[in-house]
C-alpha cells in the first residue's frame, strides 16, 4: 500500500501553492506549511487503517461505502480515532473526499435516470482510482459567493461562483474561485461540488468534477498560519494543523470522464445537501475527538492551579464533557438510524444537524470553561525565548499547586487552546466549517417530521 514517503514525494508535482503572496517551491520543506503536510501524512502511519474490499483489494477504511449502521459506526470510529492520533486535530485527507464521493454515488444515479447520462459510471471509475491508489482529497464546495443576497448568475462579477466557461469535445473549461478549501494545498485530488441549489439561469454554475492538485490553471492561496507564526509558545500547532485555501480555477480544463454534473441545475441542491449530511456526520465524529484536547487540558490546568475539587470548576469540566458527549451521542445515534438512498446508508440527517447545530452554538462554552479554570495568566504570560536567568524568576513566581515549570508547561497549552490565534481559528471553525448555523436550521426546519407532535396536541384538544 501507499506509504507516507510515497505520499510526500507525490506532493512535489508542480502544483501552484502560494503563501503570503509567494509561490511555494516545495511544500514539503516549507518552514510553515510542512506542518500541514506532516499532519496529512500521519494518516499513512495510522495503524489498522485498511480493510479488505474484495476486488478492490485492501483499501482505506475511509473509502468504505456505508451500507448499514455498522458501517457508519465504523466510519465514526476511524474519524474519531484518527483525530486522537493527530493530537486532537481532525485529519481531513480522506474524510471529506469520501463524504463527497458517497454523495456523488447517490445523486449521479438519479441524474442518470432522469437525463440518460452516464455519471454513475464515471463516479464509480473515479472512486476506484482514488481508493486503489490510496489518494488524499480536498473538497471545494463553498464558493467565494460575492453579494450573498444575489444568486450566482446575478453577481456583478460572473466568476464569483465556479462556472462552465467553455465546452469542448473532450471536456469543459471552468473558471471561478472556492473559499476555505481545507488541505487542498497538500491533497492529491480536489473534488468540486456546487454549494447550493441552482435555477435554470444559473445552469452554468451547476457543475461538479474532480481534478488533480497540479492541474494547469489551478491556484491555491493558503491562509496565514497565525497560530504557528504568531505564537512563540505554540506547542500543538507545531505538531498538527490544517490549512485552507482560496482555490482559484483560472480556466481549468476538466476531461469528460471527471465531470459529474454538467448543467443539470435541478440536481445541484440534492448533491449539496447529501454531501453536507455526510460531512456534518464527519464533523460530529472529529469534534468529539477534538473535545478531548480541551478536557484533558482543563483537568491538568485545574490541578496545576490547585482548584480541581472546587464546585465551579466541576461545572466548567462538566460543560466540556457535555460538549464532547453530545457530539459523540449524536454521531452514534445518527449512525444507528440512517436513511437509505440508492442502497447507501446516509447518517440520519435530523440527528446529524441537531448535533452540528449544538456544536455551532455551544463550542464557545468549552473555551469559556478553559479560560475560567486557567485564570488571566493565559492572556498575560510571556516566554517562548531561550532559557535565561530572568526565566528562572518567572518559574519561581508562576508556581501553583505544582512547581513553576510544570504549571507553565500546561498553561502554554491552555493559552494556545483558549487565548491565541488558534482559539479564533477554532471558534470560527466550530461555527462555520461544515456549513453555517443557518444552513443546519433550514435543513432541520424543512425536513423535521412534525406529525407526532401535532397529533398529540390534536388528541389533547379533542379534535
Ligand atoms: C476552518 C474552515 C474550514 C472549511 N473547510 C471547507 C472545505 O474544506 N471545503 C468547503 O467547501 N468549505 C469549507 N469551509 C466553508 C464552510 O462550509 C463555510 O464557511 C460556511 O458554509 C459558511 O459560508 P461562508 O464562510 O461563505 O460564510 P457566509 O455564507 O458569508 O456566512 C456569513 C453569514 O451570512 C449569512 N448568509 C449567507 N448567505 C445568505 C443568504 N443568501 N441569505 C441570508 N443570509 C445569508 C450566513 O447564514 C451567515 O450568518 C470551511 C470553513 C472553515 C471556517
Amino acid at each position: 500500500m501507499r506509504t507516507k514517503e510515497d505520499y510526500l514525494s507525490s506532493l512535489r508535482d508542480g502544483r501552484k501553492v502560494y503563501y503570503k503572496g509567494k509561490l511555494v517551491e516545495d511544500i514539503t520543506t516549507h518552514p510553515v506549511l510542512k506542518v500541514a503536510v506532516e499532519h496529512s501524512a500521519k494518516l499513512f502511519d495510522y495503524p489498522d487503517r485498511l480493510y479488505d474490499a474484495g476486488t478492490l483489494g485492501k483499501i482505506s477504511k475511509f473509502f468504505k461505502v456505508p451500507k448499514s449502521p455498522q458501517d457508519l459506526l465504523e466510519r465514526h470510529k476511524i474519524i474519531y480515532d484518527t483525530t486522537i492520533f493527530c493530537n486532537g486535530i481532525f485529519n481531513i485527507s480522506q474524510a471529506i473526499g469520501s463524504d463527497a464521493l458517497f454523495a456523488l454515488m447517490i445523486v449521479s444515479k438519479k441524474i442518470d435516470r432522469k437525463y440518460g447520462t452516464d455519471y454513475s459510471k464515471r463516479v464509480e471509475k473515479y472512486y476506484e482510482y482514488v481508493a486503489k491508489n490510496d489518494l488524499t482529497l480536498a473538497t471545494a464546495q463553498t464558493d467565494v459567493k460575492g453579494d450573498r443576497s444575489k444568486r450566482p448568475s446575478e453577481q456583478v462579477d460572473p466568476d464569483l461562483y465556479v462556472r462552465i466557461v467553455d465546452v469542448r469535445s473532450d471536456g469543459i473549461v471552468v473558471r471561478g474561485a472556492k473559499a476555505h478549501t481545507t488541505q487542498s494545498a497538500v491533497a492529491d485530488e480536489i473534488i468540486v461540488l456546487p454549494t447550493r441549489a441552482m435555477r435554470e439561469k444559473d445552469k452554468d454554475y451547476a457543475v461538479a468534477f474532480a481534478i488533480s492538485a497540479n492541474t494547469k490553471g489551478l491556484k491555491l492561496f493558503v491562509r496565514n498560519v497565525d497560530e504557528l507564526e504568531g505564537n512563540p509558545l505554540a506547542i500543538l500547532s507545531k505538531k498538527d494543523l490544517e490549512v485552507e485555501t482560496i482555490t482559484v480555477f483560472d480556466d481549468v480544463f476538466v476531461p469528460w470522464d471527471r465531470v459529474f454534473l454538467f448543467r443539470e441545475y435541478d440536481m445541484a441542491g440534492a448533491l449539496a445537501v447529501d454531501f453536507a449530511t455526510y460531512h456534518r456526520f464527519t464533523a460530529l465524529s472529529y469534534r468529539a475527538g477534538t473535545a478531548n484536547l480541551f478536557l484533558g487540558t482543563a483537568l491538568r490546568t485545574a490541578e496545576a492551579n490547585g482548584i480541581k475539587d472546587e464546585k465551579h470548576i466541576r461545572d466548567d469540566i462538566i460543560d466540556i464533557i457535555m460538549y464532547k458527549e453530545i457530539m459523540r451521542a449524536t454521531a452514534l445515534s445518527a449512525a444507528l438510524s440512517p436513511v437509505y438512498d440508492e442502497e447507501i446508508a446516509i447518517p440520519n440527517p435530523i440527528l446529524t444537524n441537531v448535533g452540528k447545530l449544538y456544536s455551532n452554538m455551544n463550542f464557545h462554552n468549552v473555551i469559556r470553561s478553559l479560560i475560567d479554570i486557567s485564570g488571566g495568566i493565559i492572556a498575560t504570560m510571556g516566554g517562548g525565548e531561550e532559557p535565561s536567568e530572568e526565566a528562572k524568576t518567572i518559574v519561581k513566581y508562576l508556581r501553583g499547586a505544582v512547581n513553576g515549570e510544570e504549571r507553565i508547561k500546561i498553561l502554554r497549552l491552555a493559552k494556545e487552546l483558549a487565548a491565541s490565534s488558534f482559539t479564533g481559528y477554532m471558534l470560527t471553525t466550530m461555527i462555520h466549517a461544515e456549513g453555517s448555523m443557518e444552513a443546519s436550521k433550514i435543513e432541520l426546519f424543512r425536513s423535521y417530521d412534525y406529525k407526532e407532535s401535532l397529533e398529540l396536541v390534536k388528541k389533547i384538544l379533542g379534535e
